[in-house]
């Protein structure tokens, strides 16, 4: 039995380590058509605000694929595939061959079909390199033009905001971040990212970038406005990398199709997981999906009987002074659910719950956000409510139990998402021996996604510390468990 991987981003470099953690000998070979060792693409942002170094979000220590015995390919895309022979062709030349084919292709920028976007300094935002060039461009620009104003429009416009240019948002719905947000929480988000120095031009299409020189110089709309950028960032929408799927006949929707075991409807001995793979109808753009399917995978191969149900992800935005947390059905009115919500928007809080069948389906949590762990666990456990909703959206209030403090979170309780870690694992790592954030994340991975729960594993680790020290564990540190 051998595994062939093609694509080494979150998905494909975690089924990699996963297959190695059950088995030692299996024979794996991964293609990753970017040169750089694998790393965490969710950290990009990170590194754009200049909160972390491109060298500081690896996914795997030097020297780990010739220490593991992984025949790693890196900078060598896959070209073809042949189904029948069971072997896949490289851009070297080289023929592999396979017992088990994975693919983990990802997805590519959608870069618009518009005059202009070849200039330099307009720059999609996917890669180590995109991000690296973003930045060179960075140091010089003036001013910049972001387009698309989803999640990572956002924590691209704020990483530059925060190095002190002027930034502008260019995002054709009528609100931010709608696939997340109902528009008046995206109006509270646009007065919050104005305060911080990011302009945003709502219900707007670009129509061309305006060069001089082969370079960029600004942005046109469509209603002729003008914006001058000598920075464009490309942010408006990924398309999943299904290609090689496709002329290989796998059937393709937006995805590569697969069943609950991950693998390809039209071949069992293909698999597809992360952003490329359709899953009951589903597309996923976040990293703990990828991992989870990533897991059930390296399960399937090693001959163990796993599924993947689906995922309830959670998403965070990652932006310095805003605090967002959205998860499921936000944008479900009065009429069609019970809504429970609260806006200040003068001080950029926007809360909302959505409810039915006593079972939380939506949330948004903006501005503050204390009861997101709370709330993330109760939706993706669909677990049913208490009777008072106050507390779901105040953190203390209410009557009912201040569920989000380390003794109260739930030993079943998910704090970390990307990696599905547990509080009772995080306790069991500590009774293992583990003392601080980094012994935890080295024995669970928990923080090591978008890192959104540090705070929550410390205020776990402050408590047990406190319990073995004999304190009360009546009177907790209090944290935001997500
Ligand atoms: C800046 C940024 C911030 C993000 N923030 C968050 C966040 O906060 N939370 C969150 O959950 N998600 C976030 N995401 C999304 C998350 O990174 C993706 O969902 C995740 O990376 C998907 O993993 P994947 O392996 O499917 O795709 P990728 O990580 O894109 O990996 C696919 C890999 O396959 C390679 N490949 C493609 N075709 C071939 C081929 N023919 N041969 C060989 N290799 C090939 C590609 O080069 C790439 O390296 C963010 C993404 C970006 C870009």
């Amino acid at each position: 039995m051998s595994v062939v991987v093609v694509g080494n981003g979150m998905a494909g470099a975690r089924l990699v380590g996963e297959l190695r953690r059950r088995d030692r000998r299996l024979p794996v070979t991964v293609f990753g058509a970017e040169e750089s060792p694998p790393y965490n693409r969710v950290l990009l942002s990170d590194v754009l605000a200049g909160r972390s170094g491109p060298g500081d979000i690896g996914l795997t220590a030097p020297g780990w694929y010739a220490g593991n015995d992984v025949d790693a390919r890196l900078g060598v895309p896959v070209t073809g595939v042949d189904r029948a022979a069971r072997t896949v062709t490289s851009a070297d030349g080289r023929v592999t061959p396979y017992d088990a084919l994975v693919l983990a292709t990802g997805s590519a920028p959608v870069v618009p079909p518009l005059r202009g976007m070849d200039a330099a300094g307009v720059v999609a935002f996917r890669t180590i390199e995109d991000c690296r060039a973003i930045l060179r461009h960075a140091a010089a620009a003036r001013s910049a033009v972001v387009v698309g104003g989803g999640l990572l429009g956002l924590e691209a416009a704020r990483g530059l905001a925060g190095r002190g240019m002027p930034v502008t948002v260019v995002h054709r719905p009528g609100h931010l971040m709608d696939r997340q947000l109902d528009p008046e929480a995206g109006g509270v988000l646009r007065r919050v990212l104005a305060d911080l120095g990011v302009a945003t031009f709502l219900g707007a299409r670009v129509a061309a970038a305006r060069t001089a020189g082969g370079r960029v110089t600004g942005v046109e709309l469509d209603d002729g406005t003008l914006l001058e950028a000598d920075l464009v960032v490309l942010a408006c929408g990924v398309r999943p990398e299904t290609g090689l799927a496709s002329a290989a006949g796998l059937p393709v929707g937006r995805g590569v199709l697969v069943d609950d075991r991950l693998r390809s409807v039209g071949d069992p001995r293909v698999h597809a997981i992360g952003e490329c793979a359709q899953h009951q109808d589903t597309m996923y753009g976040l990293v703990a999906p990828a991992w989870e399917q990533a897991g059930v995978v390296a399960d399937v191969l090693t001959g163990r009987d796993a599924r993947y149900a689906g995922s309830r992800p959670v998403t965070r935005l990652k932006a310095a002074g805003i605090d967002l947390a959205a998860m499921g059905e936000t944008g479900l009115g009065d009429d069609e659910a019970e809504v429970v919500r609260f806006a200040d928007p003068v001080r950029g809080t926007y809360k909302k719950v959505v409810i039915k069948d006593d079972r939380l389906v939506g949330a948004i949590l903006l501005g503050e956000t204390g009861t997101a762990g709370l709330l993330s666990q109760l939706y993706t456990r669909a677990a049913p409510l208490p009777p008072d909703r106050l507390h779901l959206l105040f953190h203390g209030m209410g009557t009912g139990p201040p569920a989000d403090t380390p003794v109260r979170i739930p030993d079943a309780a998910v704090v970390c998402h990307c990696n599905n870690v547990t509080k009772g694992g995080i306790r069991a790592s500590w009774e293992a021996g583990s003392r601080d954030v980094r012994d935890v994340a080295a024995g669970t991975r928990a923080t090591t996604g978008c890192g959104g729960c540090r705070d929550t594993v410390t205020g776990i680790l402050e408590w047990l510390r406190s319990q073995d020290a004999g304190a009360s564990p009546a009177a907790p540190a209090t944290v935001n468990p997500l």
